[in-house]
């Protein structure tokens, strides 16, 4: 048996994500070949518009996940501040970004974070090159992989500067609510790797607030990066993941992985946008089809199950590295935790562990608890049970679980994109830690609550339906940062 296999029936499944780069493009024509040269963009002529995120959106939605996007900033610039950051642009100091400034882009943008709850709004860089002198291009924006050599950390913060004034001009920043994007990707995997030095682009990464990144580290072996294909680790507080693709080429319109999934090395997995796109739009519906059905073959995979989130899919990596997993007896699970890097609680990575049952018909995960706590957070899927244990200390612990024809008394179903990383309840109250992206209803099993609330101004309780006939409770919130929100809310009995 795979060595996911903690018994027959039970599995500590490796996450999978796709991850999609070069979003926020507004025109997709290569420049990469023209002299002087340009970014490579999307390698399609093709002008880009909101629906184009709709249908990444949508296949997102019917998968249950919450989608890693990878924009690049620079033809989102609405001022043409770029012209004062010449390194950022092949035009550098003549900037001129007139022809993609009007209404389209104002409304592409809105809807996209509109739509934080299945596609997420990571960062892959202003221009995805650099451009260090007139008439000089160099791959790529973040590290000179020509000369195998850093870019000077001042120019790499200008970049960042630059950055936070684009997404200012849609209102995306700290004044307005928002976070500086939780997750980036080097344009062309131009990442500097050095965990032990002074400066390295985690460094920088971790000060401005991102706390995920994957990269392919095979381009960079100088920098002596983690060597095993699902390698990762934290470079500065930043963790990065290591990533391959697998045959999708980054200019090839509706194409999948080309190596099956069963094969696949890395948990990330990285894909393009124009993949996910069919030539028009009336093409459209069966090229989003065949991306909803591959997240339907991971699911039928038993070691594999896709992460809901980004967050989720670093904790689950984290415990695949470092959590040793064993059955002890039927309805008995011994897990030892005590070689968790603090660095994982240190920077909020820390996260839910998932495990999968394979039930019968009929059959359901009806209790579990982990040290005597109760653990609530569960999903029925296509024949499969997945427990969703809350963040785990380092430490060791046993759960205990029973699988029966009833289902728990009291449940938080973890069928939304976002993560309940704690519940605590008593017959008083239930407290759930949360962190919330967009607008989602919660569902739980109890008995109707007197009254739910949240502990914070922008994670906000919008609405709460209950059914008596079947004790389901219908909580939707909504969290004003389309970074998500963590916070805690409150359903109480009296
Ligand atoms: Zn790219």
């Amino acid at each position: 048996m795979p060595s996911e296999y903690i018994s027959r029936r039970i599995t500590f499944p490796r996450p999978f994500a796709f991850v999609i780069d070069d979003m926020g493009w507004i025109q997709g024509s290569s420049l990469g070949e023209k002299t002087p040269s340009g970014p490579y963009r999307n390698g399609i002529k093709r002008v880009f518009d909101w629906q184009d995120y709709k249908h990444v959106v949508e296949i997102a939605r019917a998968a249950g996940v919450r989608v890693q996007g990878l924009f690049i900033l620079s033809e989102l610039d609405r001022q043409n501040i770029l012209a004062g950051f010449p390194t950022t642009t092949f035009q550098r100091g003549q900037w001129d970004n007139s022809a993609n400034i009007n209404e389209q882009q104002l409304e592409m943008v809105n809807y996209v974070v509109g739509q934080s709850a299945h596609l997420e709004f990571g960062f892959h860089g202003i221009g995805h090159e650099h451009w260090p002198e007139n008439g000089e291009q160099r791959r790529a924006e973040w590290y000179n992989l020509e000369d195998d050599h850093p870019w000077p950390e001042e120019v790499l913060r200008e970049h960042i500067t630059a950055a936070r004034s684009i997404l200012d001009q849609y209102g995306l920043s700290p004044s307005a609510g928002h976070s500086f994007p939780e997750t980036f990707v080097p344009g062309a995997y131009s990442y500097y790797w050095n965990p032990d030095g002074e400066y390295s682009l985690g460094k920088l990464m971790r000060e401005t607030g991102v706390k995920y990144a994957n990269t392919n580290f095979t381009v960079i072996p100088e920098l002596d990066p983690p060597a095993e294909l699902n390698g990762g680790g934290f470079d500065h507080g930043l963790h990065v993941l290591g990533r391959l693709n697998y045959g999708n080429l980054w200019h090839e319109l509706r194409s999948l992985p080309k190596v099956p999934i069963s094969m696949q090395p890395t948990d990330v997995v990285e894909t393009h946008w124009v993949n996910w796109l069919a030539s028009d739009d009336f093409l459209q519906p069966e090229v989003s089809a065949q991306w909803v059905d591959y997240y339907r073959q991971v699911a039928r995979l038993p070691e594999r199950y896709a992460a809901k989130n980004t967050a989720q899919l670093h904790a689950q990596w984290l415990y695949k590295r470092y959590t040793v997993i064993s059955l002890v007896s039927e309805g008995v699970i011994a897990i030892d935790n005590t070689r968790m890097p603090r660095e994982a609680y240190d920077n909020d990575i820390a996260g839910n562990l998932v495990l999968r049952f394979a039930l019968q018909q009929g059959e359901h995960l009806s209790s579990a608890t982990v040290n005597g706590m109760s653990v609530a957070v569960f999903l029925e899927q296509d024949g499969y049970g997945y427990l969703y244990l809350p963040i785990l200390e380092r430490q060791r612990y046993e759960l205990r679980y029973e699988i029966g024809a009833h289902y728990p008394e009291f449940g938080v179903v973890a069928d939304g994109t976002y993560n309940v990383l704690a519940v605590k309840n008593n017959d008083q109250q239930a407290v759930l830690s949360i962190k919330m992206y967009g607008r989602q209803d919660v569902i739980l099993y109890c008995d109707r609550p007197s009254r739910v609330s949240s502990d914070r101004k922008d994670l906000l309780v919008k609405q709460t339906a209950y059914d008596e006939p079947t004790r389901k409770l219908t909580v939707t919130l909504e969290a004003a940062d389309y970074q998500g929100v963590p916070g805690e809310i409150s359903i109480v009995w009296d």
